[in-house]
Parts: C-alpha cells; structure tokens; sequence
C-alpha cells in the first residue's frame, strides 16, 4: 500500500478519498487554488499544496503543477477524484512518467474509453448491444441529414470528449439539425478542446441504468450491482439509487457480465462504471464508460458493504482484488441525492454566496458527504455539488423515508440550494411508485415545483409546526420579559386553549392549540383535526424544529419573520402570515400591498461572466427570448427578456463580469 498519495480535487470527493486513506494510515497531500485556500479539503489534509489562481484551467487542470507537488511532496500516487483530470490520459501518462502511480487506468485505456466514438466500437467488439447511430465524427450534413432520416427523428447529438451532460442536442426535426449541430460543435469546443460530434437514435422516457465494476492488474474484474440514475436535468443526475426496481438478478448478473467482458477487452484495472440506457422493454445499450470514481458511488458502497476508494487504492499499488464475484452480494437499499448550488426555479441555475448557516447531518443510516460548512464562499469557478446525502434501508420504502427526513433537517442559508427540489422529488407519488424515467424531471416538474399539488396532510403538518413555533416564541419572550416572582406556578395552570388563523397563499387554516408553555404535550386541531404532538424543550429558536406527531418524529425547517414564517418540510416550501382572530380580522382592512418592480429593464439573474450579447439597440424583442448569455460554474445560461418592448441601451458588454441583479439592458415598451 502507498504511504502518501496527492489528491487532485477539491469539495466533498477530496474529503471522501482522505477518509478512506486515514482509515488505511496512508497521509494525504491536498492542493488547492486562491480560492480555497480556506476550504475544507484543505484542513482535512496531512498537507497541502497551493497550485495557482482561481480559475481550475490554471490551477486543477494544470498537469505540470500537480505531478510537481506531488513529487516535491513525496507521494507515491495520485487520486484524481471525478471531473477535472480523472479522465485526462495525457495527465495519466505524465503522471506515470514521474515515476508515480495514477489511481486509475493507463493513458492508453482512458483515451480508448474516455472518447465516446471509440468506446462504442469497443463495446461493439466485447459483444455488448450499443444504441443504433453513425459512430464516426459528423463531417457532411447532407449524410447525416439523410442518416437520421432512416434512423427515425428524434435524434441526440453527442460529442465524442463529452462529459457531466455537457453539449448534448436533441433534435426534433430535420430542419433543427443543421443549427443544433453548430451549437453542440461550440459547446463542446468550449468545455473539451475537441469539436467531434457524432449522432444516435433518441431514446424516449429510457431509464439510466449503470453497472460498477472494479479491476486489479491481475486480470480480475467483479461487477458490483447496478445504480439506477434516471432522474437528470440537463443530462445530469441528481437522484440515483440503488439496486434497480427495473433490475431483477438474472438481468443484473446479464448486465454484470457484459460490463465485465467490456472491461476485459482492453485491460482495465480501477474502479469503472459501465453506463447503459434502457428502453421500456428492457432493452439496454451501451452509452459510455466512465474510467473513475463515480459521483453516485456512496449507493453501491451501502448496499454491498464494500469501500470503493479502498479497492481503488490497492489495485492500483499491485495488490489482487481482495473478492471474487460470489463474494458480492446486495443488501437492501440506498438512495443519493445530489445537493447543488442552483435555483430549481430558474432553470436550475447555479447560484454563488456564502454560506451563513450550515446544519450537519448526523443518523442512523443516513451518510453526509460534504465539501462545504459554515462560512464556505460558493464561488463562480467550480462546479455546483455541495454535497450528497445518503440513505440506506432495508426495503426502497425505507431508505426513500429515511432520506426524506434527513432532508428535512438539513438546513443550508446564504446560497440557494436544490434540497427542497431533490426532497420533492422523493416525495412525488410517480417516484414511490418506482415510474422513473430520464424525462421524469421534465414530465412532472414545471420552474422547480410539481405539477400536482402536496397532500394536504403534508400542508396541515406544516401549518401546525409553524403555528406550534409561532406560538412559544411569542409566549416565551412574552414570559421572559415578566418579572420573576410572576413565574413561579406557571406549570400549575389550566392547559389553556390558543386560537390562531393561518393563511397560506389562498388556503386559510383554522388552528386551535391546547397546551402549556411549560409542558411538551399539546393537543392541537387544524381544520377540525386533532393531532396530539410533543415539542422539544426550549427549540423553538433554531431554524430546525423537531416534533412528535401523533407519535412519528418529523423535522421541520423554518425562517422567521415577524408575522411571516417561511416554513419547508417533504420538498414543499411554503410562507406562512399567522393571526390571532382579532388581527386577522383587523387585516381584511388593511391596504394591498403595491404592484413589484419595473419590468423594462433585463437584471442579471446570477453573478458570472457576459459571453454574448444577441440583441442591439432598437431591436423588438419578446417575452422568453434569450437576449445575453452569461457563463457561470462551466454553464453557459441565455438569459431571457422579461417583457416585449425595444432595446433602448444594451449596457452589458461581452467578457466583463456581472453581479446579481445588474442591468443588462434597458427597453422601451
Ligand atoms: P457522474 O456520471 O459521476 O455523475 P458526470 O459525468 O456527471 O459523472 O461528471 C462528474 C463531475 O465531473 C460533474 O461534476 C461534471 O461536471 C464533471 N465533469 C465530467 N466530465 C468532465 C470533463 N470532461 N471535464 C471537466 N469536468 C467534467
Ligand atoms: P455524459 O458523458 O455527459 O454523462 P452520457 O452518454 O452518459 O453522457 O449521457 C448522459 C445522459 O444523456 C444519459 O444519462 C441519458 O439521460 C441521456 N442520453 C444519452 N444517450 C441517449 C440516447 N441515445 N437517447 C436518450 N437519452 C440519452
Ligand atoms: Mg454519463
């Protein structure tokens, strides 16, 4: 085994690798750029090495840095985590030439697999059924043109380097391809260096279905289960579980095999993930291999009760796989979601701050892998995920409600986060029911809410914490501002009752509480329905609130504001005003409040930097259409008009950085 290894990354996949080496005494070198100088992976580290400025292209992608901190450190490996050079097989071949070794495949199997073209002819070789298309570079449009006819619209437009869902283009129709194919070719320029496009058959509503295999350098490879990773955005994942409900163990060990053989024909060793797409017969194809560690890896980590970075670690110092495929068995069932920086209601746009306020997550059977704490700074350099937060169970029904409640109570301020949005998504009847689909997202979610509406048990349990919380901090400020004496005998009381309206958008609650300050049982009825509930003691001034109803333990998140509660629980996010019945009937009386902001100017929606501007002044624009695009954390967003009108002043200017909320352009309606 390696006494010292150099970690090349950053967030929460460093401070994973760093937990396996501790546990296997290897010490740690971390690097870091400016902008992390303070950050978690960094403390966590044995060492650590400062490698450059900000921007990744000249700190975490610089191969000649990282080898060298590496050698002047005296490591004898490199991790490369996931993303920036775990899949770079020059970096692989540099790093072999410094006399290290890399924890992962040779130069020669990264670049046969990493480019997708020729990982799909291998697959091919291996015998493994790959989605119908033209897998070679797309050169003449008028060949594709007449391919994609006989292959059938919709097509998907794929870039060879392609990566983290990055310049992928459906096309509907044939009059699309020829302006998809451009955008898709700038993209991938862009994000890879390497302009190669080639083309598939669409899949529709398919599911994600990946296998995880791991191989020694002795010709050993075991497959371990598969991940379902169907829900996506943008191509991306953001719930992945584990096994499959689509998988049933003849499938699962099909599926294995062929991973394996795929595996085989080109002499792989480290851990690798062998990804298919499934169609609604259960067809499977090969879409891609991934030569690393995986994101969603946690899952297959409960369920088989195998470390990933530890096997990783010791095929790459030589040794032989320490299980054979009999050894490897699925024990219940572990679900992962993704937490990102970025608005579900925008569009999952990244977001940028600094986080204030950050609750650890600690449970039986629940797993935080985390990058960021309190007073971490979200910048605009790197990539959104935050986080992951793991659950297992024995059955899919009981990890799905163990994660719910974990969610429940974690509670992230200063940056807009996806926890509500991955919440909600476990919470939707189409998830529990096990119909997943990588149009999922897509289908049931409109600007980050569901298209149905929450049940209205969630609702009244959220319309009695808020008014439990609400009810106790006024009484306790109001009781810790009387004088002493006046306290004694307080418990002694009658348990008095409290009548409370609640409004909530346009539904309004009845709320009645009976109970005592001094005491955690309460009777509570919310529109004639009574829940006995038990509070916590002296909680009710934190941003997470516990509670027992009707004898099952829920968590709650809430923010409070005067009069108004904003309060999440299960993915829904709600703002509550509270009365008591003589101000709410004082309130009916009380002036609307005045329409909001101008609407004939475009503000920008997050911080980053301006890559086009598509209008100029005196041009007629309309609602919805992208007027400036602006690139943050590797995207590229268009940001659309607010109004139809005319451009009177384009104030953005192309290659300059914008804040929130900057004028971007002004019109006349
Ligand atoms: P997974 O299959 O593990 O989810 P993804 O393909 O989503 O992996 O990528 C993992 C992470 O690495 C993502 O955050 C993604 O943005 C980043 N990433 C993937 N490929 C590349 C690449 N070629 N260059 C830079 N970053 C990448
Ligand atoms: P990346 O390297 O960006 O992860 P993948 O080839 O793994 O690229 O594809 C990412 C996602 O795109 C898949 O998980 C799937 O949702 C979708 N996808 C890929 N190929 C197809 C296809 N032929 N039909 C439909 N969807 C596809
Ligand atoms: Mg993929």
């Amino acid at each position: 085994m390696f006494e010292k290894i150099l970690i090349a990354n950053r967030g929460e996949i460093a401070i994973r690798i760093m937990r396996t080496c501790r546990k296997l005494k290897v010490k740690t070198v971390a690097v870091y750029s400016d902008a992390d100088a303070r950050s978690l992976h960094v403390r966590e580290a044995d060492e650590a090495v400062h490698i450059g400025p900000a921007p990744s292209i000249s700190s975490y992608l610089v191969h000649e840095k990282i080898v060298k901190a590496a050698v002047d450190s005296g490591c004898q490996a490199i991790h490369p985590g996931y993303g920036f050079l775990s899949e770079n097989a020059k970096f692989s071949a540099a790093v072999a030439q410094a006399g290290l070794t890399f924890i992962g495949p040779s130069a020669e199997v990264i670049a046969a697999l990493g480019d997708k073209i020729s990982a799909k002819n291998i697959a091919m070789k291996a015998g493994v059924p790959v989605v119908l298309g033209h897998n070679l570079p797309i050169v003449d449009i008028e060949e594709i043109r007449a391919l994609a006819g006989e292959i059938g619209y919709p097509v998907l437009l794929k870039p060879a380097a392609g990566g983290g869902g990055r310049g992928m283009r459906m096309v509907a129709t044939p009059s699309e391809l020829e302006s998809a194919l451009q955008s898709a070719q700038e993209e991938t320029r862009k994000a890879f260096g390497d302009n190669r496009i080639f083309l598939e058959r669409f899949i529709s509503s398919p599911r994600h279905i990946e296998i995880q295999i791991i191989a020694d350098k002795h010709g050993n490879v075991v497959s371990l289960g598969e991940r379902e990773c169907s829900i996506q955005r943008r191509y991306q994942k953001v719930i992945e579980e584990a096994p499959s409900l689509a998988v049933d163990r003849s499938l699962r060990s099909r599926m294995g095999e062929m991973a394996c053989a795929l595996a085989r024909e080109v002499g792989y060793s480290n851990a690798g993930t062998v990804e298919f797409i499934m169609d609604g017969h259960r067809n499977f194809f090969f879409m891609e291999m991934n030569t690393r560690l995986q994101v969603e890896h946690p899952v297959t980590e409960m369920v088989t009760s195998l470390d990933l970075v530890e096997l990783q670690l010791r095929v790459a110092s030589g040794e032989k796989l320490p299980i054979t495929q009999k050894d490897v068995s699925i024990k219940g069932w572990s679900i992962e979601a993704r937490i990102c920086a970025e608005d579900s209601s925008r569009n999952f746009l990244p977001s940028t701050g600094l986080i204030t306020r950050y609750s650890n997550l600690k449970g039986r059977n629940v797993r935080l892998d985390s990058g960021v704490e309190a007073g971490s700074f979200i910048g605009v350099y790197y990539d959104s995920l935050l986080s992951k937060v793991i659950s297992w169970g024995e059955t899919r029904e009981e990890a799905r409600t163990t994660l719910i409640n974990a969610l429940n109570r974690y509670h992230i301020e200063g940056v807009t986060t996806n926890v509500n949005f991955a919440n909600s998504i476990l919470n939707h009847p189409a998830f529990i029911k096990g119909e997943l689909s990588t149009g999922f997202i897509e289908e049931h979610y409109e600007e980050g809410e569901a298209k149905i509406d929450p049940p209205i048990e969630q609702l009244e349990a959220m319309v009695l914490a808020t008014t439990v919380m609400y009810h106790n901090r006024m009484n306790l400020v109001r009781e810790s501002l009387k004088p002493m004496a006046a306290k004694v005998g307080l418990s002694h009381r009658p348990a008095q009752l409290h009548r409370y309206v609640v409004k909530e958008l346009k539904n309004i609650f009845d709320v009645e509480l009976q109970g005592q300050l001094s005491s955690r049982d309460w009777k509570v009825k919310v529109n004639g329905k009574e829940f006995a509930v038990v509070t916590p003691v002296f909680e009710f001034y934190r941003r997470r609130l516990k509670l027992s109803i009707n004898g099952v333990n829920q968590y709650f998140r809430l923010q409070y504001r005067q009069n108004f509660i904003w309060t999440a629980y299960c993915g829904i996010s709600r703002i509550f005003e509270i009365y008591t019945p003589r101000e709410w009937a004082l309130a009916q009386y009380m002036p609307k409040e005045a329409k909001g902001a101008a609407e004939n100017v475009l503000l920008s929606p997050l911080p980053g930097m301006v890559v086009n501007i598509l209008v100029k002044k005196g041009d007629r624009v309309y609602r919805g259409q992208d007027l400036v695009v602006i690139e943050s954390m590797k995207m590229e967003s268009g940001v659309s008009s607010p109004c139809e009108g005319v451009v009177d002043n384009v104030i953005a200017t192309v290659g300059k950085a914008v804040e929130t909320d900057e004028v971007l352009i002004t019109f006349t309606t």
